[in-house]
This record gives C-alpha cells, structure tokens and sequence, in this order.
C-alpha cells in the first residue's frame, strides 16, 4: 500500500488536487513589485488601535507599490468569534478611509476569505502532504498526550510530538484502517524531517537576518474537527491568495521555523516575512502591549467620539511606522502619507509606545491646516453624531460659521486651538447668540461696570463701522481710549502709568470680554467684522 492510498483513505471525498487550485488561484497579474498583502484577524469584535495600526502597515505597502490589501478572516478558533464580527472589521477599516481591494463582503477572485468556507483548500494540501509521505494521522488520545508530556518533564527531554515520541509515525496502513474503520478520531500530523541541532537561517523584513533551530515536531495539521490550526491555514492561504509580504505579530516569530518547513513540504514559494512589533503602552513602570480591555483610549470609539480626524492618527501611525517620516513631514506639511514611501526597514526594531499626546498634538496640526469650509464640513458630520443641537445651528448659519473657522487660518502660521471636532464648540460658541447664555465674563482689572457700559455704548453708537478695515478700526479703537483717559500708546502709557487711567489694552479688552465673556480670544477686530454691529450692540445688553 501506497501514501496515495492513505491519502484516499483519510481524504475519500476529495477528488481535486494541489495542480487545480493552481490553476483556480492563478499568479496575480500584477507590475513585477507589487506587493499583495492582508491583514488576517479573528472576528472577535471591533478594532482597536493596536489592530488598527497592524492592518495600516500592510495597506500603506501594498498600495505605495500598486498592490492589492485584503482582509481575511481567520475563524478557525470558533470560540472567539463573535456575531457580527466580519461586519464591524470591515466598518471600522472603512471608517479609517482604508482600501480594502478584497474582503469576506465584497469578495475577489482568491476568496473565500473566511477561513472556515476554506476547509476544502485545506484538505487538499492535507491529502497532498499525506500523498508525497509527510504528513499521517495520529490516533494518541488526550491521556496519551498528557502521559507523553509528563513523562518528557520527569526526563527534562524537550517537550512535544517528535523523534521516538511520535508513536503514530510508524503505524502500517492497515493499522491505521482499522482504527479509521473503527471510528476512532484522529488528527493529522505533519511528518517533520527538521533536526533540532541544525540550524535554519531566514531574513525577517524588520528584524534581519535570524538564526533558529531546525523544526523536528510532528505539528498537527488538521485537528480532529477537520479544521486546521493556524499554521496550515495560513499556508495554504497566503499562497493561493498570492501573498508577496506577511506582516503579522511578533509573537508567530518563534514558529517561523515550523512554518517555513510546512511552506516547503507543500512545495509552495515562500513569501517575505515582516513580523510587527505591537503597539505598547506604558502603565506605571511596566510596558505592555495595548489593550482593548484595560485601556479606554485603545478603542476605536474613543476617537470617534472625540472627533479626532481619521487623518490624523493616520499621520501618528506613520510617524511611529518609520523614523523618517516625521522629518519627511515637517518638510512636506501639505502632503499626504500616502506620499512617502514607507519601507520595513526604517520600522523601529523596538515596539512603538502609544502615546495619546502625540496623537493630539499632530490633530491639532493637522486640523490648523485644514480650509475653514474643510473644517466645517467634517465638523458637521461629527455634530450630526453626536451633538445635534450644534449641527442644526451651524447648518442654519453656515457661511457664518465658515467665517468663524476662518479667523487666523489659511496663512503662514495658522492659529491652533483645538485638536479634534468635539473641541471646536468650546472654542466657538459666543459667536452665536442662540449659545450666549446665562454667560460668565471673565472681566480683567476693571470693576466698574456703569464706566464699562458708557465706553461700550460711546464706541458702538460713535466709533464702530462694519466697513472699516484694520488699521480704521484700530485707529478708532485710540481715539476712544484717549476720550476715556486710557492712553493709546502702550510705550508712553508704561513710562507714565501715573498718568492714565490705563491703556488701549484695557479698553480692548473690555470689548472683548464684553463680546465674548472670554479674556483670550482669537483677533478682536474679525471676530467684530463678523459679528456685526446689530449683534455687538445687543451683546452690551447682557452687561449688567
Ligand atoms: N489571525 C492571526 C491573529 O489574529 C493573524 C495571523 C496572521 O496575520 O498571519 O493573530
Ligand atoms: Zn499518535
């Protein structure tokens, strides 16, 4: 008897071979540098910003190089997987502006990709692997295992399925017909030729050249269910769906050597390797990868309802992805990511710490340089979710609100108060009457309120014009402070206090905390011109 004929006899139903799924998943016809690249989570619910950043890598490099991204799912653990799971993977990749070219929804010609609609590719491999004699069924139970592993652990030997500890290596084919015959459950086990005592070299993209012990275990393949572990799965998927570049977790690195054997066994080219390091983040002393659990800044929601610009963490994962891309940046300020060329080896070979700063300070940068009508706009989308009140004021006044975006933006060095969309309304809201209420000013060294409401009233009825430009204005603003006692040169005023009653400064800042409650606001002068003199006056009225 032949392996072929174990090969039928566990696998009867399989009637398609290796040669046809090459055929079925043919080469992609993509430019010679093309990178194909997929992000393979377990649907066990929504995004976090660690899995968030390990599906950036992938895309960025597959798109910078004309590629093709794709998401697969890997459900193999059913126990982790949750309703709905695909649905909200896909949700929040889109939300992020990620482009998926194929996903278990949509679809594409290497699918399907949700790994448990793959078990017939699986088993194909498997009867393949069983044909050429590297692969066979093992029939040790539990309690076999168990005695197996305790009796290595009395021995100090390596633990595992390998050498005189694979008992079911040997077994004859009618052996094995009887136990299948018998009913008995079995699982299908690699037949390793690895030696432990020699040495396999490969070359991880971010890691570099690597040294690790041959692979010797007789690793199971397919467990008892049918399905198979991680490691065939991948194999067999990330070849027939023509992956160039797996990036995953750090942590498949010590199998490495398991996997590149059973990459060789099936006979299939090997792909590059790029093993991510995770998104730490520092609690107390200790650092630690992050955490959906345990750390609420980890969620995806968290940004959502902050309204920090998918941009711009996108911006922060590309600073943390490569070391030269924050330079690159200040050089490039208008420019997207998707400019810079990424490569692997300018990842940090230590893993990037989260930090929630960083991500606030380059959203605040990000959202300076927007246009006022870009900021609008997505202020509206963040308003309609999540503060409707505002979202029906600034759409009723929407060129004013424009104009209020616009004071000291789109220019050279463009003011920067908020960092993301949920701020802007804390920053805004005296410009609107409708929010001018039960108001709090913030009145600066001057108490006497009936000497406040003669200058304010003075100057609006007498002084004020919505045509002046700037340098009217500021004019006008002098000859008030002079007709007051305040002297209208700041210079003189503080060689001479004693003099006056106070300065120019004093009086505009009557204005402004008149107009605004606040005592630090952006430029008087537009935010007058845009309030307009019906509103300024009505504004004194308050004053009490
Ligand atoms: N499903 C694996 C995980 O969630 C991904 C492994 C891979 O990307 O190859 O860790
Ligand atoms: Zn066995």
């Amino acid at each position: 008897m032949t392996n072929k004929d174990l090969a039928d006899l566990l696998y009867p139903n399989i009637t398609k071979t290796i040669d046809d799924l090459e055929i079925m998943y043919p080469t992609r016809n993509l430019p010679d540098n093309a990178e194909v690249c997929r992000f393979a989570p377990s649907p066990t619910g929504r995004m976090h910003m660690g899995n968030l950043y390990a599906s950036f890598i992938p895309e960025v490099i597959a798109k910078q190089t004309n590629g093709v991204f794709m998401l697969r799912i890997e459900d193999t653990d059913n126990k982790r997987a949750i309703e709905n799971g695909v649905q909200l993977i896909i949700d929040d990749l889109e939300h992020y502006n990620y482009i998926v070219n194929e996903h278990p929804i949509k679809g594409g010609d290497y699918g399907p990709y949700i790994q448990t609609e793959r078990k017939e590719i699986y088993h194909i491999v498997a009867k393949y692997l069983v044909s050429i004699g590297r692969a066979y069924p093992c029939f040790c139970s539990e309690e076999d295992l168990t005695e197996m592993r305790e009796h290595q652990e009395k021995k100090k030997d390596r633990i595992g399925y390998y050498g005189h500890y694979a008992k079911c290596r040997n077994l004859s084919y009618e052996e094995i017909k009887k136990h299948i015959d018998n009913g008995d459950k079995w699982v299908l086990r690699l037949k390793s030729m690895g030696d432990f005592d020699k040495k396999i070299i490969f070359k991880d993209l971010v890691k570099g050249i690597i040294e690790m012990p041959e692979n010797d275990i007789d690793q199971v393949l397919i467990k008892s269910d049918g399905i198979p572990p991680y490691a065939l799965a991948h194999v067999c998927d990330d070849h027939f769906m023509r992956v160039t570049t797996v990036t995953r977790d750090d942590s498949y690195i010590s199998s490495v050597p398991y996997h590149l054997e059973l990459w060789n066994a099936c006979g299939f080219k090997t792909p590059k390797f790029a093993h991510l390091l995770p998104l730490n983040i520092k609690e107390g002393n200790t650092i630690r990868k992050i955490s959906k659990r345990k750390d609420p800044t980890a969620a995806v929601s968290f940004y959502h309802e902050k309204g920090i610009p998918v941009e711009a963490i996108k911006l922060y994962f590309a600073t943390i992805m490569n070391s030269n891309f924050e330079g690159w940046y200040l050089q490039n300020p208008n420019k997207s990511y998707r400019d810079f060329e990424f490569s692997f080896n300018k990842m940090s070979k230590s893993g990037p710490l989260f930090d929630l700063e960083k991500v606030i300070n380059i959203s605040k940068n990000y959202l300076s340089r927007l246009s006022a009508i870009g900021v609008y706009d997505n202020l509206l989308i963040w308003a309609k979710e999540f503060d409707t009140d505002f979202a029906n004021l600034i759409t009723r006044y929407k060129d004013y609100t424009i104009g209020i975006l616009n004071i000291e933006r789109e220019q050279k060095k463009p003011r920067k108060d908020f960092s993301c969309y949920s701020e802007i309304k804390s920053y805004i809201w005296y410009m609107y009457d409708e929010l001018f209420t039960n108001v709090h000013y913030e009145w600066q060294n001057v108490n006497n309120t009936e000497e406040i409401k003669t200058i304010l009233l003075d100057y609006i009825d007498n002084y004020y014009d919505d045509n002046d430009d700037k340098d009217s204005w500021f004019n006008r603003m002098k000859e008030l402070s002079e007709k007051y006692g305040y002297c209208s040169n700041i210079k003189e005023y503080k060689e001479n206090p004693d003099n006056y009653k106070g300065s120019i400064v004093d009086i505009s800042m009557v204005l402004r905390v008149a107009l605004t409650t606040k005592s630090m606001t952006p430029d008087l002068y537009e935010i007058m011109k845009l309030l307009g003199k019906e509103r300024i006056k009505s504004r004194f009225d308050y004053i009490k």
